[in-house]
């Protein structure tokens, strides 16, 4: 999953106010953070197979550190300590932040797990999970845009604009990460290069949060 995992960003900002929207696009983003340089480093494994879904070239055989749900529930516990015991510490609500992020990190796995292909483990090995939504372009592109939009609905009734920019500044946004899917699912040919695959997610994952903190700030 791609913008999707976004929803959850939305969403969980929505329900906490105390966090920062930029850190949650990294938050849910960050196992693919991971990822693609522990390919790059040779510890987990990314192979291209031609049309391996309807989606993309992916086959992944080997990627316990980041999706495995065991993996992913350790990250979630760094970011919940790091969150508790540093950047959040002075808050009061810091306790609620530190969950929030925490729980950012690990939607993660249940949001790839409805678009992999069974190839998500719990710890390493069999069994693993996924239900293939990747195998269909159309529903991929649907179901994506559908659960970001409503992670976006949650977050405009929950948040406030604070000037004229902010009434339309998220919406705008939203619309401009679903044409970037629409072009990286419909447009731009499939990328089997590890090396320049790694470099273009890592540059608009960080844009992407960027953009999400640009966003924020508009709004209370
Ligand atoms: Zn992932």
């Amino acid at each position: 999953m791609f913008v999707g995992h976004y929803a959850a960003a939305f969403a969980l900002k929505g329900k906490e106010k105390g966090t920062s929207l930029g850190m949650l696009f990294i938050a849910t983003q960050f196992v693919d953070i991971l990822f693609f340089p522990l390919v790059l480093a040779g510890i987990e494994n990314l192979k291209f197979v031609k049309n391996f879904t309807a989606v993309n070239d992916f086959n992944m055989d080997y990627y316990p550190f980041t999706h495995g749900l065991l993996g992913t529930i350790v990250w979630s516990i760094l970011f919940y300590l790091i969150y508790l015991f540093v950047i959040a510490k002075n808050k009061i609500n810091k306790k609620s932040i530190a969950l929030i992020m925490a729980l950012g990190v690990l939607s993660h796995w249940f949001a790839d797990l409805i678009v992999h292909t069974p190839d998500l483990p719990l710890v390493n090995g069999d069994p693993k999970f996924g239900f293939g939504l990747w195998n269909n372009k159309l529903l991929t592109y649907g179901v994506e845009a559908l659960v970001l939009i409503l992670g976006l609905v949650y977050y405009l009734k929950k948040t406030e604009a604070i000037n004229k920019i902010g009434n339309y500044i998220a919406i705008i946004f939203v619309v401009f990460l679903l044409a970037i899917n629409y072009l990286n699912l419909f447009v731009l040919p499939a990328n089997d290069d590890i090396k320049s695959l790694t470099i273009s997610a890592l540059v608009f994952y960080f844009l992407f949060a960027l953009m999400a903190r640009f966003v924020d700030k508009k709004r209370a």
